[in-house]
């Protein structure tokens, strides 16, 4: 395993791969794909088209127009022009040999650090286990720069290392883990569990743990999705640093995860502007990062301030804020972090399952007999801890109601979820 770990840090550092990826510094989609390799672990070798100026002899010599970037060539032979994210996996064989129709013990949706964690208990405790995941392992915290607050690493540890430790420890122990692949619905008939993806096949499923997760908060700006990768970031790794080297910054948010990005981001940037809606930073971030924060001379706080427009044409160029005063005013800033909250990711459940006003999925204690007439619950026992409204359907990490929204608890939940699987299993 260390042997496998260290080959793999050294073929990714170096780019020795079967993976030519050609894009463009400006483009959200050359973004996308990097992002995509990267978290998944998988060696490329970029080529930038405005940067490079060999790269056209080479977009030549495999028939493709500098309008079709960014491209993919795989192993020298499939060029992908613009692909999405499930034909890259397919194209590199990332779910060659998983078999569909078998029915695993447990299927655990998302592979976030919650989905990782019930994957390796699960499997470690002999359980057969299939993992689904819609993009890349890893998660929320796959995008965190710096963890510092997870236990055992007294340095801290970034979101991508953990990640991939985490994924290749649930593959040592025999978990298999699908990428690239949602799960569209969670199918449920004759008390017999089925998760069906998206291209309408349905994996059976004895018991199912969802560990989906949240998604973020997206501000209401007219023009927002244009600058989505071209400018606006939602995570702030050492990939979206490497962008704005030198420039000025904005990251938006008041909680722990603007606060992180803010003083990694501080490292490599001229200045970070931190704007904040409420009126400070302690009622929404931990002490110690707020401390950080001041010790910064390069993080400004702006606070009762909000972005209002975001300016440009293919790259962000401008942002106009709000501020204190109300006035609003212009700046010539190209990069704007979104760290602003998230909302959970259940609407593929389609409401099969009990959830609170907000959507997050209720389990345990937290269900009412209300929710469980509703459900038609029909066990004689209660529902254990973290099992949802559907016995043996379990619901760990931020997509549950009542999480603690941490990375240890995610992962510790996912842990706990296994040993009542190993219960509903033997009902
Ligand atoms: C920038 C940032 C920094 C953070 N820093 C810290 C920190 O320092 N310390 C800390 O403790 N916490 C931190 N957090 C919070 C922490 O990352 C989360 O609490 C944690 O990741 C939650 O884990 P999870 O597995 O429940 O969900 P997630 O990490 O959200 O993972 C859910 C997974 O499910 C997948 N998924 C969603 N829908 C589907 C579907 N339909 N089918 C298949 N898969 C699906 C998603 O693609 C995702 O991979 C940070 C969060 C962010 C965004």
């Amino acid at each position: 395993m260390r042997a496998f770990i260290h080959r793999r840090v050294a073929v990714i550092a170096q780019g020795i791969g079967d993976v030519l990826l050609i894009g463009s510094v400006g483009s959200g989609e050359t973004l996308r794909i990097k992002q995509f390799l990267t978290r998944n672990g998988h060696p490329f070798k970029y080529l930038d088209l405005d940067r490079d100026a060999d790269v056209r002899q080479l977009l030549d010599r495999f028939r493709v127009e500098p309008a079709d970037i960014p491209v993919v060539i795989c192993r020298g032979e499939a060029v992908l022009k613009n692909p999405s994210n499930q034909e890259i996996a397919d194209c590199l064989g990332f779910n060659k040999g998983i078999d569909y129709t078998h029915r695993r013990d447990v299927v655990i949706v998302g592979a976030g650090p919650a989905g990782l964690a019930a994957a390796v208990y699960a499997a470690s405790e002999g359980l057969d286990v299939l993992v689904i995941e819609a993009s890349s392992p890893g998660g929320q915290a796959g995008s965190s720069s710096r963890i510092e607050n997870y236990l055992g690493f007294p340095t801290g540890i970034s979101g991508r290392e953990l990640a991939g430790r985490a994924y290749a420890q649930a593959q040592k122990f025999g978990a298999e883990v699908m990428i690239a692949k949602g799960a569209a619905e969670l199918v449920c008939e004759n008390n017999a569990y089925g998760v069906r993806l998206d291209d309408t096949v349905t994996i059976p499923a004895r018991t199912v743990v969802i560990a989906t997760g949240a998604r973020y908060h997206r501000p209401s700006l007219e023009n927002l999705c244009q600058f989505e990768g071209a400018g606006v970031y939602y995570n702030a790794t050492f990939m979206e640093a490497q962008l704005c080297e030198g420039d000025d910054v904005i990251v938006v948010g008041g909680a722990n995860s603007a606060g992180q990005a803010a003083l990694f981001l501080s490292q490599t940037v001229r200045h970070v502007h931190l704007l904040v809606r409420s009126s400070g930073l302690s009622a929404s971030m931990s002490r110690y990062l707020i401390r950080r924060i001041e010790e910064t001379p390069t993080i400004q706080v702006k606070t009762k301030t909000e972005i209002v427009a975001l300016e440009g044409t293919e790259h962000l160029e401008r942002v106009q804020w709000r501020d204190s005063t109300g006035a609003v005013t212009s700046h010539d800033l190209k990069h704007v972090f979104l760290m602003t909250g998230a909302d959970a990711n259940t609407g593929w459940l389609n409401g099969r399952v009990a959830l609170d006003a907000k959507g997050f999925i209720k389990t345990g204690r937290d269900l009412t007999k209300e929710d469980l007439a509703a459900a038609r619950w029909p066990a004689d026992r209660s529902p254990y801890l973290l099992e949802t409204s559907l016995p043996g359907v379990f619901a760990v990490g931020d997509v549950r109601c009542g999480s603690v929204k941490r990375v240890a608890s995610a992962v510790g939940e996912g842990s706990i979820a296994v040993s009542f699987v190993h219960r509903a299993l033997a009902e």
